[in-house]
């Protein structure tokens, strides 16, 4: 009778109602920044797509077998970063000083747990460390050498720094590097110029949503600068109460708008729909001030929505049919 009674007691919580019976849904992004038709070559656009899709259906995947949505976009992130396309993991951006430091955080929108790593140079997946500070340590976010420290002895892949180095990378950075000495000897920028990162949100079958983010940061980087990307609420958020966001773009904007937050907010306390609250800060607030970038958002009933104001996102989505949907320019 008290077992009953305590479960009738959940079922009428706030926010398990939404809950039941939601249907599997994963949203991915792969940066957002300069990417339009004419800058892309129909072999990079091939393999930005089926890299996308691989990721797509690796999360996908998961959700299937009724897997949960932490494992879902964790999964889906560790294919985004050992892909040399995306800026996190192998094919992150160089710092002026010709490092790669990732940055990266993990939330989970039921219990509001949540983890992140910042400033790391040897760990071969930081979006798995971020879950691991999480999971397995009193703290949300680890720093540098702790970080490093903390990741091996949780026995995660370590990796030798020059793991990340990418020819690509490496040749925007001695183009930023020669813009600032010579603005008329730099090339034009690349479709990845300003920004990169991954980020991946989801909602599982028993509707709980996660969020996860992994990015390099920005090119030419410096004095140990520090994105949106692990910062929870800015970069990256999940509460099931109203959505879960991954971001990408101008990190200092997002820091001090606190985006992901600020979306969730707008959903929470305005009584916004997830497209209405992302439109509101990515194109309205953010874009009045210069803040380019875009975010993927989704809230428990798997609504979903991609806004962004530069120019392209590689973004996409994967529901019950199992088939991922790809998109990058605007229109
Ligand atoms: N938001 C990331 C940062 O500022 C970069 C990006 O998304 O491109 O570190």
């Amino acid at each position: 009778m008290r077992l009953i009674s305590a479960m009738l007691m959940m079922a009428l919580l706030p926010g398990s109602a939404v809950a039941q019976g939601s249907k599997a849904m994963l949203v991915v992004h792969g940066g957002a920044g300069t990417i339009t038709r004419g800058s892309m070559t129909a072999e990079a656009e091939k393999q930005y797509r089926a890299a996308l899709e691989e990721a797509l259906r690796t999360g996908h995947a998961v959700l299937a077998r009724g897997g949960s949505s932490i494992d879902a976009v964790e999964a889906t992130i560790r294919v985004l970063e050992d892909n040399p396309l995306f800026n996190a993991g192998k094919g992150a951006v160089f710092t002026h000083e010709g490092r790669n430091e990732l940055d990266a955080s993990i939330m989970e929108g039921k219990t509001k747990k949540a983890g992140a790593v910042a400033g790391v140079t040897i760990i071969r997946n930081p979006i798995s460390a971020a879950r691991a500070v999480m999971e397995k340590s009193p703290h949300v976010m680890m720093t540098g050498r702790g970080a490093e420290l903390f990741a091996t002895k949780m026995g995660l892949e370590i990796v030798d720094p020059s793991y990340f180095w990418t020819e690509r990378r490496w040749k925007s950075l001695q183009n930023q590097l020669r813009s600032e000495t010579s603005p008329q000897s730099a090339l034009p920028a690349g479709p990845e110029h300003k920004h990169g990162t991954v980020g991946a949100v989801a909602v599982d079958r028993a509707g709980n949503l996660a969020a996860a983010t992994s990015t390099g940061g920005m090119t030419n980087k410096q004095f140990g600068r520090i994105g949106d990307s692990p910062i929870i609420g800015a970069g990256n958020y999940a509460d099931n109460e109203s959505c879960a966001v991954s971001a990408t773009g101008h990190g200092e904007f997002f820091i001090r708008w606190t985006v992901a937050y600020d979306i969730a907010a707008l959903m929470k306390y305005r009584g916004m729909t997830v497209q209405q609250a992302g439109e509101e800060v990515i194109n309205r607030k953010l874009k009045a001030v210069g803040g380019e970038g875009g975010v993927i958002a989704l809230d428990a009933k798997g609504n979903f929505a991609m806004p962004f104001n530069s120019e392209g996102m590689y973004r996409g989505w994967i529901g019950a049919d199992g088939v991922p949907k790809v998109s990058i320019y605007k229109d």
